[in-house]
């Protein structure tokens, strides 16, 4: 497979190698696949008996059709296949009513759907570096507002040749994922609290990435500068897979027929979710309808209904913490894709956002994009209001991310009143955020004075449900990463995890 920028088509079209190991375009743009393969419905009949594994091998060996089969079995067993995601099925579909169903992505070891990725990517990522003749280490730099910095930690730890340097807001992410980060183990990563927000934890490492004299000293020292964000599209195919296994596990335990249509909806932040969903819909999987759900960060959602992006908004601290976002980087593969891949229509778009903080389009695409998508958003109380009652409807435990998810499929319900299978995406286990989960349940009071660790114990008290290991073993690790640095520390910092001082 050949990939291309959204921003322009004058580039030769690179490969999956160059695209991985680069992460961003040249131009400042996207790499999308030239060609979107297909699923057929046929492939599709095999793969409803097929485990995790094999579903993975078929949906991602067109996207990466250079590396040998051999190696990216391998890479695909290594992530999936071994005892790294808790259970028999990587990604369980658990039947609620006859018209929904949740899909668990989170019993990876950091217990967030960013693992579905990040337990791939470094496979894929060493393979590519080997394909593209790179061959200097690699120093992948992330700012994380909790859940990818974590993941990525996890899924790097350890392999050889590349170092993991993360940053996160001291003051923005929940205790759980702090204590996570600060017991992180590996001997080859380092993580590092920031005074201050995401923002500035970003800032500081967006530097790091635009410094032209310390890239070449790192260059000369036989380093290259590399990320695990979203945007890179070793992160997104990996996300296809899920949506296809999905759609096979609703088949299989009989909820849907073969070729019915089913809706998914994503509680979204920087689109990358929701975005691989478009992708395989686009593949040929039966979609009918993909509801983005925001948080009261509702940027995605005034977007869908009104065709005009509008970051210049103050961001609001939310119990989904993961969702707090306010620029989606992936919705520009989105304007490409539904834009018939209208190259310099996504460049002016994202040239409006840069130099004004908004970007409109017209009503054409508009409909076009409504036709696939419906976005809605829910605040704080509803969130509550949902894990209360999905838990004493259902007796099944929301994290916040997946209520606002919830919460939102209720509207889209009420607003349309389609009664297609609907597939409630679930982005986290609810122990990742027990103080919250604690309060919706059993009301303020119960969750007292506990935090963090405690309220992990009177979470499976009150819902009788054991928290997944990584989690529940927290307290017994030892602390191995406590340092706090201020923003304008990062570049000495990254430095000195290299050994450039
Ligand atoms: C990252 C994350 C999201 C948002 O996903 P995007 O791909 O950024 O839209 C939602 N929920 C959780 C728990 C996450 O970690």
């Amino acid at each position: 497979m050949r990939y291309r920028s959204t921003r322009s088509s004058t580039g030769v079209p690179v490969s999956s190698a160059d695209v991985i190991v680069r992460g961003i375009a040249p131009d400042g743009g996207l790499y999308v696949p030239v060609d979107i393969p297909r699923l057929s419905e046929c492939t599709l009949r095999d793969l409803v008996r097929a485990d995790y594994s094999e579903r993975a091998f078929a949906i991602l060996q067109p996207f990466f059709d250079e590396f040998a089969v051999k190696t990216l079995l391998n890479s695909i067993k290594a992530a999936y296949g071994s005892n790294r995601f808790a259970g028999q099925v990587v990604a369980p579909l658990i039947v609620l009513s006859p018209s929904e169903a949740i899909l668990e992505l989170w019993h990876g070891p950091t217990a967030a759907f960013k693992d579905m990725a990040l337990q791939l990517l470094p496979h894929i990522m060493l393979e590519a570096l080997r394909l593209a003749g790179v061959d200097r280490r690699i120093l992948i730099l992330v700012a994380t507002s909790g859940d990818t910095g974590k993941a990525a930690l996890e899924g790097f730890r350890d392999v050889p040749g590349i170092r993991v340097t993360v940053f996160y807001p001291s003051e923005g992410v929940s205790d759980i994922q702090r204590l996570q980060m600060v017991t992180q183990q590996g001997g080859n990563v380092n993580v590092f609290g920031v005074h201050g927000d995401f923002d500035d934890a970003q800032t500081g490492v967006k530097r790091v990435f635009g410094d032209a004299d310390f890239n070449n000293r790192l260059a000369s020292a036989g380093w290259a500068l590399s990320s695990a964000n979203s945007i890179n599209w070793g992160r997104l195919a990996p996300q296809i897979v899920y949506y296809t296994s999905a759609y096979c596990e609703a088949v299989a335990c009989g909820a849907i027929e073969l070729g019915d249509k089913v809706n998914f909806v994503v509680p979204s932040g920087n689109f990358g979710n929701i975005l691989a969903a478009y992708y395989a819909m686009r593949m040929g999987l039966p979609v009918n309808r993909l509801v983005c759900a925001s948080n009261k960060n509702n940027v995605l959602a005034d977007f869908f209904s009104t065709g005009v992006y509008d970051r210049r908004r103050t961001l609001h601290r939310t119990t989904s913490p993961s969702m707090d976002i306010l620029v989606s980087s992936n919705l520009e593969r989105l304007l490409f894709e539904v834009s018939d891949r209208d190259h310099s229509a996504v460049r002016g778009l994202m040239s409006d956002l840069q130099s004004t903080g908004r970007y409109s389009i017209g009503a054409e695409l508009r409909g076009r994009l409504q036709s696939a998508f419906w976005g809605g958003w829910c605040d704080e109380p509803e969130v509550m209001q949902t894990i209360r009652d999905v838990w004493s409807e259902h007796r099944y435990v929301l994290d916040p991310h997946t209520a606002v998810g919830q919460a939102v499929y209720k509207q889209y319900l009420a607003s349309t009143g389609d009664d297609t299978f609907t597939i409630v995406v679930s982005t986290a286990s609810p122990f990742k955020f027990p103080d919250t989960v604690v309060r919706a349940i059993a009301g303020n009071g119960a969750a007292g004075s506990t935090c963090g660790l405690e309220t992990i114990a009177a979470l499976e008290r009150l819902t009788g449900v054991a928290a997944p290991v990584p989690i529940s073993e927290l307290g017994s690790l030892a602390v191995r990463n406590p340092e706090t640095v201020e923003v304008s520390e990062i570049p000495r910092v990254v430095a000195s995890t290299v050994g450039l001082d």
